[in-house]
């Protein structure tokens, strides 16, 4: 579910179509590296990302974090983020879209800031891969140092109509957000 929609903005007075989801094109720490350190240490494409320090690689893998509108469902949000996983659960994902080991649930971190929300990064998600073409899905972890997050609210909770023209009214204005997505 990835549909268009349309509503009359409070900022400026014109109707916008605007998308149902948001992406990110790089991993906050990417984005924090110098050019010269994004050409040397990392490596990116649309799905994967590595940054190799002196002590230990970091692994990236671009994901959907899915959030449903409550008073409408036929809308769900999607923001496609990335998460750090660890180097074996990111060798697993690999040999699980070559077809050569099962899918494997596990743990991540959240590796963008979601405009609108407290600090999101680092936030611990479950990780699902799905093959057949999708990007894996990710939900944040229910654990008590979290749980209140307004942003794991909104993914388990849903929000409102309301706040997805905010949020829209948000992104289609900018705000200045050094990782701020694009358009999905
Ligand atoms: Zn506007």
């Amino acid at each position: 579910m990835h549909t268009r929609y349309s509503f009359t903005c409070t900022r400026c007075g014109q109707n916008h179509v605007c998308d149902t989801g948001c992406a990110f094109e790089v991993p906050y720490h990417y984005f924090n590296l110098s050019d010269e350190q994004q050409q040397s240490i990392a490596t990116l494409d649309t799905d994967f990302c590595t940054i190799r320090h002196a002590q230990q690689t970091d692994y990236f893998v671009h994901a959907v974090l899915e959030m449903p509108v409550h008073d409408d469902p036929s809308l769900m949000y999607s923001w496609y983020v990335w998460v750090a996983i660890d180097e074996a659960t990111f060798k697993a994902y690999q040999d699980f879209l070559r077809g050569t080991a099962p899918a494997q649930k596990t743990v991540g971190w959240l590796a963008n800031q979601l405009p609108g929300y407290p600090d999101t990064l680092n936030m611990a998600v479950e990780f699902h891969p799905r093959g057949n073409g999708m990007r894996p899905l990710v939900f944040f972890q229910r654990n008590p140092q979290q749980i209140a997050h307004p942003a794991l609210q909104d993914q388990y909770g849903g929000f409102s109509v309301l706040k997805l023209r905010t949020l829209s009214e948000h992104l289609v204005h900018g705000t200045g957000l050094v990782d701020q997505p694009g358009a999905a």
